[in-house]
């Protein structure tokens, strides 16, 4: 299994490419990230960290772990909190930092087979997507 890369590596603070092609490659890392998830108990994580630099994320969704290529956030709810989160990527996981996201948020993308997805989640899994797609621009807990 790959290692998580660890804050500062620059790797973690660069933006990622959007996928143009699905292909085994990318259901490949989505594995690989969904097995590392589940290993580590994670809510979510974002290809950049496994040292890819593709837009890619998994993310905890009720009893699975979804993959979601090119994710955006269509919409978002003006609400935000302060929220607490910890990253694999920063202190591998071991510090919590408040980080402002919205409560409900949209976000649309592809699957691992390339079929269109959308996804509404609010709290635990908006903060999540939230997260985890901030990766994707080169941003972490640490930036605010
Ligand atoms: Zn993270």
């Amino acid at each position: 299994m790959r290692e998580i890369l660890q804050y500062p590596d620059h790797r973690l603070t660069t933006a990622a490419w959007s996928v143009k092609t699905i292909d085994e490659s990318v259901r490949q890392i989505v594995d690989e990230m969904r097995e590392i998830c589940i290993e580590h108990h994670a809510l979510g994580l974002a290809a950049p960290q496994i040292g890819e630099t593709k837009c890619i994320i998994v993310v905890k969704y009720g009893a699975e772990y979804v993959a979601i290529v090119n994710p955006e956030l269509s919409r978002v709810w003006p609400k935000v909190i302060d929220h607490p989160e910890r990253c694999l990527s920063v202190e591998h996981g071991q510090v919590v930092l408040s980080v402002k996201r919205h409560k409900i948020v949209v976000v649309t993308g592809l699957d691992e087979n390339g079929k269109p997805v959308k996804y509404k989640a609010q709290e635990f899994y908006a903060y999540a997507l939230q997260h985890e797609i901030d990766h994707l621009k080169g941003k972490l807990i640490v930036s605010g």
